[in-house]
């Protein structure tokens, strides 16, 4: 099976350009975000408290995940529910952060997703594919551009939907996840040295798409 992982932080990109590259390659393409999104949903439901790891762990049993496809649209399901349209929001993105810092968490969403690997050609994005879950990945790549492009980015696509949107508060709202993201103690955000450094800031979609699609050409 062929892997493909890209990491990076918040809003660099990762998953239009893993999702665009993963159907012209013909593979799956794996939002791990998704999987934590899903997670928060669950705990956000339940009230549980996002500072206390142990209150967090100790229900975290309870959330049945899975990833599923529709036509080649990858669908989250959480506890046999579709959640694909109740993930996005800046509540449930916070809310991610917070629990993907949980080890318990983190191991739940391992197993899973180097199940997924282990079956299929897959482009899987996150923050720690090259690191912890896929540390023999074919091709790892850490995609990034800086904050200021990845703000003016998730303001555009805000503006887009309709979404009222400060670019300052969107600005913090980046920071304070990728401080969180890689801080944490258990599989931090971070470039392993095997990685091929993109940075997109002065990119367009196209040409990183392309960029990859070469990386993945060149795998022995
Ligand atoms: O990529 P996305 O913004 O959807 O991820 C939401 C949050 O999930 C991230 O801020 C991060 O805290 C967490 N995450 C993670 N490990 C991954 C993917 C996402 O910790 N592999």
């Amino acid at each position: 099976m062929i892997n493909v992982a890209i990491d990076g932080p918040a809003g660099a990109g990762k998953s239009t350009i893993a999702k665009r590259a993963a159907k012209d390659m013909g593979y799956i393409y794996v939002d791990t975000g998704a999987m934590f999104r899903a997670m928060a949903l669950y705990m956000l439901r339940l009230k549980a408290d996002l500072d206390d790891s142990r209150d967090i762990a100790s229900k975290a049993d309870g959330a049945d995940i899975d990833i599923v496809y529709e036509d080649g649209v990858q669908c989250v399901m959480l506890n046999g529910e579709n959640v694909n349209g109740l993930i996005r929001t800046e509540e449930v993105s916070d809310a991610a952060s917070r629990v993907a810092v949980v080890k318990e968490v983190r191991q739940k969403m391992l197993m899973l997703q180097r199940n997924i690997a282990k079956n299929h050609d897959v482009i899987m994005d996150g923050r720690d594919i090259g690191s912890a879950v896929l540390p023999d990945a074919n091709l790892k790549i850490y995609l990034t551009a800086s904050v200021e492009v990845r703000a003016e980015r998730r303001y555009k696509e805000n503006i887009e939907k309709g979404m009222e949107s400060d670019p300052e508060a969107i600005k913090a709202d980046i920071r304070e996840r990728d401080e969180r993201d890689m801080t944490r103690s258990e599989a931090p955000l971070t470039r392993v040295p095997d990685a091929v450094l993109i940075d997109s800031s002065d990119m367009t979609i196209d040409e990183v798409v392309k960029r990859i699609e070469e990386l993945i050409g060149e795998i022995g």
